[in-house]
This record gives C-alpha cells, sequence and structure tokens, in this order.
C-alpha cells in the first residue's frame, strides 16, 4: 500500500472532525467509492445524513475528494463529510441544465495536453484555460511528441500568445524528454492530465508511474469502466504526487461542446439551416446553402473543415445526444425565424 500524503490544509480541516478518519476518494461508480486512509484501501457509501441533506449533485464525493469517514463500520466505509475542496471540476449532468455533477476534486495542476504533430486547434485550448481557471486548478499547456514536430517555434508563439500567463511546455516521451513535468509533480500534490485520445497523455503518465500501467495507443474505449469501483482513478507516484486519470477528465474539451460550438459556428449552422434538405449532408445535394457559400467565398473553406472536425470529435461525446437534440431545436428556430422573415 503505498503512503498517501495529506496536504496540511486538508489535516487542518479534519482536526475538527475527531470521530472519523481522513480519506482520499480513489474512484467513483454508482453510488459506491473506493477510498484511501493510513489504514488502506476499502470500498465506501455515504451515510443516509449525508444523502438526506445534500441537495446538489455536485455536493457528492468525487475522486479527489478529501472526506470524513467511519472506517470501522464493517466492510464498508461510511462517508460522513466531504472536506471543503481547493479545486473542482464539475460537468453538466446529462438532460438537465442546471445541475452539475463533480468530476474530479483538488487537482492542483492540470495538464492540457495538444500533440505537436497534428495541427493544433487554439480554439480547444481556449476552452480547455476557461474550464481549467473555472476549476481552480492550475493549467499548464503540454505540447507533446516533439519528436514528431521538425520546427516547434511557430506553434510555441501562437499557443503563448493564447494561453496568456500560462506555462508552456514540450515533452517527448520517445527522446525520454518529461522532465518539464517534475516542477509540478511535487510530494502531496495532484495532477491531471486532459487532451483529446492519441496526444499522448497514458505515455506520460506511464513515464511519471515508472512502468506501464496504464494501456497506450490512444485507441481505447476510454468510457470502459465508467460505472465501476474496480479501476483506481487516482493513481500514486514513486514521490508521493498523485495523478488523477478518468474518463471525465479526460474528456474536458468537450465539455460544454455543444453550447461552444453553437455560438462559435453560428454562421455555418445559419447557412446549413438553408439548405433545402433538412438532412442535408454538405456533399453535393442540390440546393445546398453551405456549398454555395464556399463557392462564393462567403464561407472560408478552412473554417468549413475546422467546424467538420469539430463535428466529429464531437460525436465521441457522451453528450453527443443531447448535442443533436440542440442542435435541431436551434435550426428549427433558425428555420422558423427565416421563413417568417422572408414571408414579410
Ligand atoms: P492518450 O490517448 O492521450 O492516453 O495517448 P497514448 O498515451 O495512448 O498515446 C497514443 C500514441 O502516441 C501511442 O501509440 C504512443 O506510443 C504515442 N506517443 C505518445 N507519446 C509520444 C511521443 O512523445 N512521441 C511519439 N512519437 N509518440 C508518442
Ligand atoms: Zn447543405
Amino acid at each position: 500500500m503505498s503512503e498517501l500524503l495529506y496536504p496540511p490544509r486538508f489535516l487542518a480541516l479534519a482536526a475538527e472532525y475527531p470521530e472519523w478518519t481522513l480519506c482520499r476518494v480513489l474512484s467513483q461508480g454508482k453510488g459506491q467509492y473506493r477510498i484511501l486512509s493510513a489504514q488502506g484501501e476499502q470500498l465506501a457509501v455515504v451515510s443516509g445524513k449525508f444523502r438526506y441533506e445534500t441537495e446538489v449533485p455536485s455536493d457528492y464525493p468525487a475522486v479527489g475528494d478529501y472526506v470524513m469517514a467511519d472506517i470501522n463500520h464493517g466492510d464498508t466505509a461510511v462517508i460522513q463529510h466531504v472536506l471543503h475542496r481547493q479545486s473542482v471540476f464539475l460537468r453538466r449532468a446529462a438532460g438537465t441544465a442546471k445541475k452539475e455533477q463533480a468530476v474530479a476534486a483538488n487537482i492542483d495542476t492540470v495538464f492540457l495536453c495538444m500533440s505537436l504533430n497534428h495541427d493544433l486547434n487554439l480554439r480547444r485550448l481556449e476552452r480547455y484555460l476557461t474550464v481549467a481557471w473555472d476549476s481552480g486548478a492550475l493549467p499548464v499547456v503540454v505540447l507533446t511528441k516533439r519528436d514528431l514536430c521538425s520546427d516547434d517555434t511557430h506553434i510555441l508563439a501562437e499557443v503563448q500568445r493564447v494561453a496568456l500567463g500560462v506555462d508552456v511546455l514540450t515533452t517527448s516521451a520517445l527522446q525520454h524528454a518529461w522532465d518539464a513535468l517534475q516542477t509540478y509533480i511535487l510530494p502531496g500534490k495532484t495532477v491531471a492530465f486532459v487532451g483529446s485520445s492519441g496526444v499522448g497523455k497514458s505515455t506520460l503518465i506511464n513515464c511519471l508511474l515508472g512502468t506501464e500501467q496504464l494501456e497506450t495507443n490512444g485507441l481505447r474505449n476510454d468510457d470502459k469502466g465508467r460505472h465501476t469501483t474496480t479501476r483506481r482513478e487516482l493513481l500514486i507516484l514513486p514521490n508521493g504526487a498523485m495523478v488523477i486519470d478518468t474518463p471525465g477528465m479526460r474528456e474536458l474539451g468537450m465539455w460544454d461542446a455543444a453550447e461552444g460550438m453553437l455560438s462559435a459556428f453560428s454562421d455555418i449552422e445559419t447557412l446549413a439551416a438553408q439548405c433545402r434538405f433538412q438532412n442535408c449532408t454538405h456533399q453535393g445535394e442540390p440546393g445546398c446553402a453551405v456549398r454555395a457559400a464556399l463557392e462564393r467565398g462567403e464561407l472560408e473553406t478552412e473554417r468549413w473543415h475546422s467546424y467538420g472536425k469539430l463535428m466529429a470529435e464531437n460525436a465521441f461525446t457522451a453528450d453527443a445526444d443531447s448535442y443533436l437534440a440542440a442542435k435541431e431545436k436551434k435550426f428549427k428556430e433558425i428555420a422558423r425565424y427565416n421563413k417568417t422573415n422572408r414571408k414579410r
């Protein structure tokens, strides 16, 4: 059992609850948690009182939370209280506009990973940065696979312009160059990696662990194991630093993508609503307003392609359904608006 280092801040908060034991949440599943205390690892549930008094889903324990639990309660420990979070990543619960869920808590540094061999999407980076700043964690941009990029000066300058005041690091797992990360990987500190599948997050985590604990190649189904507590989602590094690695955090960039896209590409969505066929794929159907705008030069080809790429990415998210529903609604509204306007 690796020893868990408790930051002084949480030790101080825990002192107010001498009857319970300070634990950290390693993973969360359906109403069940895996927690770690000085006594070791065990499964846990929240107490009846906790459930009764907690109205907001985001107040329930999440991976990374420091909790006070009754661990001498038989097989399963009972979580009584969640200590005040230093940072938290929230995600809107499926199907509800206002209800948020906590995805991970008490992350000190979040590495926003993008690979240098793919065209960098600065808009996605902006999205990562927004979510990171909102969480209370410190964002650090990590440009991976440096070995696959012959000249990164131009890219670095571009990234630095978007990520004002944020550290920008480059790594290459292939060349064993990931030292730059170590500045943030300190005993008792918690980090997390976010970024699209395949950018090299698992590879970097394995480098830090010094083992091939995580499967790599970027092809794994990141949704696997989402509702089980078998897989640890908080890993303890040899030096006492911790890494939170959950599907929810990995998907970070896709959060609110639906909303972001509706506003970021409203020009394209407006055009699409004017196509003759409602299910137009804009691949050459007659009466396609998108094609027409491209031919007239009113819509930049590059912009159209980045929209297509984002759409493809979006299809992988759990929120794809709600995205499509929202989009359809928006399209209908736009179509209705255009119809009434044309009549006038
Ligand atoms: P993840 O989906 O972000 O966790 O990505 P993985 O860590 O699974 O990596 C995806 C693929 O990129 C794997 O085939 C890795 O071997 C490869 N990869 C990761 N880091 C590097 C790197 O620094 N350089 C190169 N050339 N390949 C890398
Ligand atoms: Zn069309």
